[in-house]
């Protein structure tokens, strides 16, 4: 069914839902077991929408710097299939897992290869597709995200990646096991020490309306006029966001806000409209499943108002 194009007043939309959302009760926990993410103003509420014609509209802590953790795993994996193209499907799996994003169940059984590059797991085989490449891995990848936002202001926690690393056993297990399967190539300390920089990044609401716009505008070009990927990789990336951006809850974000989308534990949500928007949203409180409680709240609410989802 073709809806007859209409005229949304997207800053009247934004304010009001954003009122409605900080009128109730913000539930949910901090992620705390990153020790260095437990310091973050509970409070903190931020959201920016950036649309195709280069409108771009912020309320509450839009333009504060916060943790992007798992929202990183996109570019990775955006990264790697534009230098390695469909070889990298060899090494990980598109299948949503219906498991927690640190989970190790299933790599037992299908032999060091992750269901998909959003778990950590995934995540850490295309870390170390990057890290083979590369020949400085973390100065690289930091300068391809500076690319994608247009702006060198963007840059990994170094607190957040040593705290990370000092607690990191779960991924230190999960990278030596699928080591242990041939699946990851070089040590698995250079691979987590990567892994670990790469979920520290930085950056704001705004910039990450910003850097995201490659999946929602097919005439996003770098500073240098190419694209980032072509039509046909930007919908897989986005295939893969919509069917596995938010581990056990992926299904759910589909099934409430009906947009691809990848979350982290800073409390981050990204999500894309192929073709009209790109919208951040910020809340550092998590529901179980490790999604931004607010976060969800406010795009579900979105989508509902604007009656724009790609279903
Ligand atoms: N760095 C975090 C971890 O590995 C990323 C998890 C997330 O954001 N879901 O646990």
């Amino acid at each position: 069914m073709k809806l007859e194009e209409k005229t949304i007043d997207y800053k009247k939309v934004l304010t009001t839902i954003y009122h409605n959302v900080v009128s109730e009760e913000n539930k949910g926990a901090i992620a705390t077991y990153i020790p260095e993410l437990a310091k973050v103003d509970a409070d903190n509420f931020g959201v920016c929408l950036l649309t195709m014609n280069n409108e771009q509209f912020g309320v509450g802590n839009w333009q504060t710097k916060f943790s992007i953790q798992s929202i990183s795993k996109v570019l990775s994996l955006s990264l790697a299939y534009q230098i390695f193209g469909d070889e990298i499907w060899k090494r990980v799996d598109v299948e949503p897992s219906g498991t927690p994003f640190n989970s190790l169940v299933q790599l037992e059984s299908d032999f060091g290869i992750p269901r998909n590059p959003f778990m950590n797991s995934g995540a850490m085989v295309i870390c170390d597709m990057l890290v083979s490449h590369y020949e400085n891995p973390k100065e690289d990848f930091l300068a391809a995200v500076r690319e994608l936002c247009k702006s060198s202001d963007i840059s990994y926690s170094e607190a957040v990646a040593k705290s990370e690393a000092s607690v990191g056993y779960r991924n230190k297990a999960l990278c030596n096991f699928i080591k242990s399967f041939g699946n990851i190539k070089n040590e698995p300390e250079e691979v987590l020490g990567f892994y670990f920089h790469m979920c520290s990044i930085e950056m704001s609401c705004q910039e990450l309306s910003q850097v995201f716009m490659y999946l929602a505008n097919p005439n996003f070009t770098t500073s240098t006029g190419d694209n980032v990927l072509n039509l046909s990789k930007t919908k897989r990336i986005n295939a893969i966001m919509q069917t596995c951006g938010f581990y056990d809850e992926s299904g759910e974000f589909s099934f409430r806000v009906g947009l691809p989308g990848k979350s982290g534990v800073g409390g981050g949500i990204v999500a894309v409209y192929p073709g009209k928007y790109c919208i951040a949203a910020w809340s550092p409180k998590l529901n179980e499943k490790g999604n931004s409680y607010r976060g969800m709240k406010f795009l579900e609410a979105f989508t509902t108002e604007t009656e724009e989802s790609i279903f």
